[in-house]
């Protein structure tokens, strides 16, 4: 596509902002994703996350966390204003204000040989309102331990 296409094409995309109580497309979301990304490359966008203050999920793993191995502690998500000011969380350096994930894809505050949370204590909000037992791209069958086999395909080892 010809640069001046590709300018027209983005700034229609930018002029189609919907109402606010209209769904973005996934043609607007995904090129919203790519802005943002690029401004972050660029060192000139920061995203912070909008997280409402619940009740925390208390969730007994026993031998499940064998099972699951914390692979919820490598999913990404930006951490709120108050967390980074608070200055307990690491947060990426080149993508602000996603929380920081390791080479090995884990979150730098988890203890890789008990899989516990270093942090636990001062954990982000998505980290204490996140509900593996809900969540189908981590367990197929809670009750029954059966981990969804493509739970770790993210992962650089896999
Ligand atoms: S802060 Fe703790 S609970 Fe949250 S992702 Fe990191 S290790 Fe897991």
């Amino acid at each position: 596509m010809r640069e001046e296409e590709k300018m027209d094409k983005d700034i229609t995309l930018l002029n189609q902002t919907p109402d606010d109580d209209q769904e973005l497309s996934e043609e607007q979301r995904a090129y919203i994703q790519k802005m943002l990304e690029r401004l972050m490359e660029l060192g000139i966008g920061a995203v912070y996350g909008v997280e409402e203050a619940n009740d925390e999920v208390m969730i007994d793993h026993g031998e499940r966390l064998s099972i699951c191995r914390a692979v919820c502690c490598s999913f990404i998500f930006a951490l709120t204003k108050e967390e980074v000011q608070k200055g307990h969380v690491q947060w990426n350096r080149k993508r602000p204000y996603f929380i920081a994930r390791d080479e090995d894809g884990f979150c730098p505050h988890l203890d890789r040989e008990t899989f516990r949370c270093n942090i636990w204590e001062e954990r982000p909000e998505r980290c204490r309102q996140y509900d593996c037992r809900k969540d189908p791209n981590v367990w197929l069958d809670w009750e029954k331990k059966v981990i969804n086999p493509n739970a770790f395909d993210h992962l650089p080892s896999k």
